[in-house]
């Protein structure tokens, strides 16, 4: 399988990014497959400068070695998608030059004012497709583009959650493809850039489960296949709740960083997570290819969340 790792680079890598990565890495290895990573450094206000590097510094110290990405390049580089905006907007013409794409000037005030229904979903109210009349729109204003989203149920089977089905018109109403800012959408980006790159399997957390049927809905428009999809419950921190940035204010141990220079060595941090994968029994300290025999009789997978060890984690004194 061609599996791709593709973390923002808005902070260091936690254990959750650590545990989705070891994840692809080893079902790429197991299947003869590639490991590609791709740096989502899309959204300039949100990236942390030298973040990027020390992520791919981490996966290094790791283990995690790539076959296609920063650093070392391959057949579809450049694999940083703040380089690849011509591609996103390529494919934005296309969709455009069918009928699909249209200018919304709406602000968020009134996308939240209009809808009738809020929808209770982390990104806000549906969209309730104002723009989609001329007549609507706002001169003067800067536009974002909407993708004229089909009224038709998407369904796509995941090998962890199982078989889905979302209408997506009703969940989200018609989406963005560009921001007003010109910046491609998350959403728009991943789906181009995991059909160019051939990725046949994603494996991230299942935080991206709401996103896949407005993904698998763009791949078929853009005349691609959607991946194989594989979304891991999250990594919970010491409270319960799903690693966050947040976590490396309250706790130490939360990110691969912290853990090296408390002197946990990389191969017990990898022997934990390959246990929680499935991979192996119980923990045991392992470099990552020493655990590909192991991951081709035992694809790594998880149907339950991780909490991560409480050894790991201590509070922050000032807190
Ligand atoms: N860049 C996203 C993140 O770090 C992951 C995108 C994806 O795997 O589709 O949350
Ligand atoms: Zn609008």
């Amino acid at each position: 399988m061609r599996e791709r790792f593709a973390p923002s680079p808005t902070g260091d890598l936690h254990l959750g990014g650590a545990y989705v990565a070891l994840a692809a890495f080893l079902r790429a290895r197991a299947t003869g497959g590639a490991f590609v990573v791709r740096m989502e450094d899309l959204d300039p206000p949100r990236v942390v400068p030298g973040a990027a590097d020390r992520i791919l510094d981490d996966l290094c110290w790791l283990g995690l070695g790539w076959d296609e990405g920063p650093r070392v390049g391959g057949p579809f580089a450049p694999y940083e998608q703040s380089r690849r905006q011509g591609r996103y907007d390529a494919a934005i013409a296309e969709l455009a030059a069918r009928g699909l794409v249209y200018p919304c000037t709406c602000t968020r005030a009134e996308i939240a004012r209009a809808a009738s229904a809020p929808h209770a979903g982390e990104e806000g109210p549906r969209y309730p497709g104002t723009c989609r009349d001329p007549a609507r729109r706002r001169e003067g204003r800067p536009a974002a583009l909407r993708l004229r989203v089909p009224d038709e149920i998407i369904r796509f089977v995941d090998a962890i959650a199982g078989a889905r089905a979302e209408n997506v018109a009703e969940t989200v109403g018609d989406f963005v493809l560009r921001r007003a800012d010109g910046v491609a959408s998350y959403q728009l980006a991943v789906v181009v850039d995991d059909l160019e790159m051939r990725i046949d399997e994603v494996v991230r957390g299942d935080d991206l489960l709401p996103s896949t049927a407005r993904q698998v809905l763009l791949a078929r428009l853009l005349g691609g296949e959607p991946p194989r999809w594989v979304h891991l419950p999250l990594v919970l921190g010491p409270d319960g709740e799903r690693l966050a940035k947040r976590h490396q204010s309250r706790f130490r141990g939360s990110t691969v960083a912290e853990l090296r220079e408390a002197g946990v060595a990389a191969e017990e941090i990898v022997g934990v997570l390959a246990a929680a994968l499935g991979v192996t029994d119980a923990p045991r300290p392992a470099a990552p290819d020493a655990l590909i025999a192991a991951a081709r009789e035992r694809a790594p997978a998880r149907t339950a969340p991780f909490h991560v060890p409480e050894a790991w984690v201590r509070p922050r004194a000032s807190h």
